[in-house]
């Protein structure tokens, strides 16, 4: 990043781990000024305070979201309207770690963008980039201390779903990554 623009948007400089990403994702905008983070997260919000525009829209079937940058203007995010609001919410969480990652870093005249398909996040998985935003789009949505916290209290996984406002898929995944059973 060679250009600096006067600007309020946050910068996220722990991009590594996806977990650390995310954890500064989050102090970084809805948990600014010391707020709490409530549960379920607000992914629009975190969006916004990051500086990305948000779409819904009615896309090609088959198509997910992306992810668009024009010379002169904020990142835009897009997200199919008529998904489901689990797939909604985390679709728009995948998009944010592609901003994270990548797109924070491009100056205001630079041009970038990319697409997400519906085949590809389910099945595959396997780019760095993908496996990457999906990594942090978990950890965004189900932040490590607060499934441990409802664990720690006897919440059940479809009660941590219902909570977190995410796929039953979604959260059977992170309990496991998170090693509570
Ligand atoms: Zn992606």
């Amino acid at each position: 990043m060679t250009e600096t623009t006067p600007s309020v948007r946050p910068i996220i400089e722990n991009t590594g781990a996806t977990a650390t990403a995310a954890a500064e994702t989050l102090m970084k905008t809805i948990a600014m000024d010391g707020n709490r983070i409530n549960i379920p997260i607000d992914v629009r919000q975190v969006a916004e305070r990051l500086g990305l525009e948000v779409q819904y829209l009615l896309l090609d079937t088959g198509t997910d979201g992306m992810i668009v940058k024009e010379a002169g203007r904020p990142c835009k995010v897009v997200v199919d309207a008529l998904a489901h609001t689990h797939r909604r919410r985390f679709t728009l969480a995948h998009e944010i770690g592609h901003y994270v990652q990548k797109y924070q870093q491009y100056a205001l005249g630079d041009e970038g963008g990319e697409i997400d398909y519906r085949d590809e996040r389910s099945s595959k998985g396997t780019e760095p980039d993908e496996r990457w935003a999906n990594g942090f789009a978990a950890a965004l949505l189900m932040p490590a201390s607060a499934v441990r916290q409802f664990w720690a209290q006897g919440m059940t996984p479809e009660q941590l779903a219902e909570t977190f406002n995410v796929s039953q898929r979604s959260m059977d995944l992170r309990i496991a990554k998170l090693g509570l059973r």
